[in-house]
C-alpha cells in the first residue's frame, strides 16, 4: 500500500485541557458542548510516541487554558526528550514568574501568547478582569527569563482597532518579540459579536489549514478543526487508531472540502493558505522555513 502523506500531520494543536479561568470577550465558551477534562499523563504518552514518528510540531492548545493541566510543563519536556518540537500557547493574564521557570526548565521550543490589543481601555474589555499594566510587566519578564526561546505575541485585529497592527508589531519587536496580528473571526460561526468579527464568510471550496495542521482534543479525537466546540466531526481518535489511518482521512481533503456545515461557511483566515506540495521537509531548517513563510501566503482556490 502507498505511504499516505505525512503533511497533515506537519503540525498540531493539542488540546491538554478544555478547563479556563479566563472569560475573554472573543472566546465562545459558552457554545462548547465537548464534554470537558484534562488529558491524562498515559494519554500524552501514548500521543507522543505517535506523533513523534512524523515528526510532528505541537503546539499545546485548544478551547481551555493549557496551564490549568498540571503536568503541562512534563509534556513539554517528555516530548523535547525525545526529540521533538513542542510550544504553548497562553492567553496573557496567565503569565508569571511561576510559569516563566517551567517553561524553562522544561525546555519549550517555542511560546505564543495571546495579547488582543496594546489599547488599555479595549485590553481589559476583551479580557475581564485582567490588568494590562500587569500583564505587559509579566511578559516583559517572561522575556528576560526566556532570553533563548522564541516567544510570538498574537493581537486581535476587531472593528474596535482595526488600525492598530503597524503600531503593534513595531512595539512587540523592539521588546524583542515576534508580533503576529489576526483578524478575529466566528470560530466556526460559533462567535457572533459584529464588533469583534474583521472577516466575511468564505464559499472556497478547499481549506489549506487542515492540510498541513491537526487538531486533537483532550480525548484524542481527531476533530476537523478546533472550531468544532460539539464534536461532531471525529475523524479518528489517536489514542486507538494508527497514524497512518488519520493521514488517510486527512489526505482526502487535499482535493475536497471536509464535508462539514462548519466548513462551508468558514472566516477563518489560515484556512487561505495554500495547500502544501511535496514530500513534508526532512530538515529542521526546511520546516522552520515552510511555517515561517505558509503563514504570510494566500490561496484564492
Ligand atoms: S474550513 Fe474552516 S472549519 Fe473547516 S477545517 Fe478549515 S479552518 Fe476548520
Amino acid at each position: 500500500m502507498q505511504k499516505a502523506c505525512e503533511w497533515p500531520l506537519f503540525s498540531v494543536d493539542l488540546e491538554i485541557s478544555l478547563l479556563c479561568d479566563n472569560s475573554c470577550i472573543f472566546c465562545p465558551r459558552e457554545k462548547i458542548l465537548r464534554p470537558s477534562g484534562l488529558m491524562k499523563s498515559g494519554d500524552f504518552s501514548i500521543i507522543a510516541d505517535k506523533l513523534i514518528s512524523v515528526p510532528s510540531r505541537i503546539a499545546l492548545s485548544g478551547m481551555g487554558n493549557p496551564l490549568l493541566n498540571p503536568n503541562w510543563h512534563d509534556f513539554i519536556k517528555t516530548y523535547r526528550e525525545m526529540g521533538g518540537k513542542i510550544g504553548i500557547v497562553i492567553p496573557a493574564a496567565s503569565v508569571n514568574d511561576e510559569i516563566a521557570e517551567k517553561l524553562l526548565y522544561s525546555r519549550a521550543s517555542f511560546v505564543e501568547i495571546s495579547f488582543p490589543t496594546l489599547q488599555k481601555e479595549l485590553f481589559e474589555k476583551l479580557l475581564p478582569g485582567a490588568s494590562f499594566e500587569k500583564c505587559l510587566e509579566a511578559i516583559k519578564n517572561l522575556r528576560k527569563a526566556l532570553s533563548k526561546t522564541s516567544i510570538a505575541i498574537v493581537g486581535l485585529k476587531t472593528r474596535m482597532n482595526e488600525d492598530e497592527e503597524p503600531e503593534f508589531k513595531l512595539f512587540w519587536k523592539e521588546e524583542g518579540f515576534q508580533p503576529r496580528f489576526f483578524s478575529c473571526h466566528t470560530r466556526g460561526g460559533n462567535l457572533e459579536d459584529r464588533d469583534l468579527i474583521f472577516t466575511e464568510s468564505s464559499s472556497s471550496n478547499l481549506c489549506g489549514l487542515t492540510c498541513a495542521h491537526t487538531f486533537i482534543d483532550w480525548q484524542g479525537n481527531v476533530l476537523i478543526c478546533c472550531h468544532d466546540l460539539i464534536g461532531n466531526t471525529r475523524l479518528a481518535n489517536i489514542l486507538e487508531d494508527p497514524v497512518e489511518k488519520i493521514l488517510q482521512i486527512k489526505g482526502a481533503f487535499f482535493e475536497k472540502l471536509p464535508p462539514y456545515a462548519i466548513c462551508r461557511t468558514c472566516d477563518e483566515p489560515a484556512r487561505f493558505r495554500p495547500i502544501p506540495a511535496g514530500k513534508l521537509p526532512e530538515s529542521s531548517n526546511a520546516r522552520n522555513r515552510f511555517l515561517k513563510n505558509w503563514p504570510k501566503k494566500k490561496h484564492s482556490f
